[in-house]
């Protein structure tokens, strides 16, 4: 082929040599149900798509102004100025760069466990302790210990609300108590990322408890009810000087103007997070569903996954749901084995339902 090199780009009219690498880097939709990863399969919204690709002529330039209008959005939603707020290419950022200032080699984190262990993680690569609390029996965060333990080694307390993998939530008193009494000792840093699926969330508490002062980081994603996980976008709302530490350590103008353009126009996108919640929640009902006949206790769910206790080696089920084309994630807690599946869309829930039957009439 005369290639690009001697004949000029020839644009859009001519069958690019990277089509075939597109063919095979896309994900094969309809052989794999995907229900590992809480994403939402929804989206992202019409508003979204058509913000992404109006700012995709913009990608020479340093994506500035994209930057400005979302953040001054996010501020105005969230009632603090712009300085309260750093965004991220998706919580993860966020969350890896609160491990970097309040881990490191001294740095002693204290979360539940289980719980999302990304922030911990980093901290523990870094060299921090990690000081786990289990789930009370109720896979609850036990609050009362949490702040018992909070002694002045603790570097950085980890909250997540809604919690993964339980899907569990602390009411909004819970937290208040529990950020007002221990942020006066220590950072807490909570990770929100399914908090637009929460039932009633009557506004953040938790933005309540950093507009009065407190030491509260508030962790936010676009990945979830906004559907933009592989567009990465997040944020994090916090006091203007810890805002200032984590952007020190952290992300440095890592999101795409497309991304954020996208993200300015989902963020306010009432009805496609109505639409989302409402799809998520009929999935809910379908899956529950498929439980109560199958005779499984579940946990009732306030995000986009559902965690229930099976009655087989938890590797084992997943190996075997996942040679009927199904992926779930399964972990085993204090010796029972769990599994933890997102929800997709119908046909995917489907495919679930008819390979959970099969796997679980297997068992001996
Ligand atoms: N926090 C929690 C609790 C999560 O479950 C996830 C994703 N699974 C994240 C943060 C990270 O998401 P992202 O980096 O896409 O924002």
């Amino acid at each position: 082929t005369a290639g690009l090199m001697t004949m000029g780009y020839a644009g859009a009219s001519t069958k690019s040599e990277a089509e075939p690498l597109m063919e095979s880097i896309l994900p094969k939709k309809d052989r794999y149900a995907r229900l590992t990863s809480n994403e939402n399969p929804f989206g992202p919204s019409a508003s979204a798509k058509k913000a992404l690709k109006a700012a995709i002529d913009d990608s020479f330039l340093y994506p500035r102004e994209y930057r400005q209008t979302l953040l001054s959005l996010i501020a105005k939603e969230e009632g603090v100025t712009e300085d309260h707020i750093l965004l991220g290419a998706g919580s993860s950022e966020l969350l890896h760069a609160a491990a970097r200032v309040y881990g490191g080699a001294n740095g002693k984190v204290l979360s539940a466990d289980p719980t999302y262990t990304s922030l911990v993680r980093s901290a523990e690569m870094m060299g921090s302790e990690w000081v786990k609390i289990p789930l009370d029996k109720h896979f609850d965060h036990d609050l009362s210990t949490m702040e018992y333990k909070v002694k002045p080694d603790i570097s950085l307390v980890y909250l997540v609300n809604p919690n993964n993998p339980t899907g569990k939530i602390m009411t909004g008193d819970e937290i208040i108590g529990f950020c007002d009494t221990v942020s006066q000792k220590v950072p807490v840093f909570v990770d929100e990322a399914y908090w637009d699926y929460m039932e009633n969330p009557k506004g953040s508490t938790t933005t309540a408890c950093i507009k009065k002062g407190a030491n509260v980081i508030v962790a936010r994603t676009f990945s979830k009810v906004h559907a933009f996980a592989g567009l990465r976008v997040g944020y994090c709302i916090a006091q203007p000087e810890v805002i200032k530490k984590l952007a020190k350590e952290g992300p440095r103008n890592t999101l795409s103007g497309p991304s954020m353009s996208a993200a300015t126009a989902s963020l306010v996108d009432y009805d496609f997070i109505k639409y989302s919640v409402k799809m998520n929640n009929e999935g809910k009902k379908f899956v529950y569903d498929v439980l109560e006949k199958t005779g499984h206790d579940y946990f009732p769910s306030h995000t986009n996954f559902i965690l229930f206790p099976i009655a087989m080696e938890s590797e084992d089920f997943r190996t075997k749901m996942l040679a009927k084309g199904v992926g779930i994630k399964s972990m085993n807690v204090a010796g029972q084995d769990y599994c933890r599946v997102s929800m997709g869309k119908m046909e995917d829930l489907e495919m679930f339902a008819d390979a959970f039957k099969q796997v679980i009439s297997t068992k001996i």
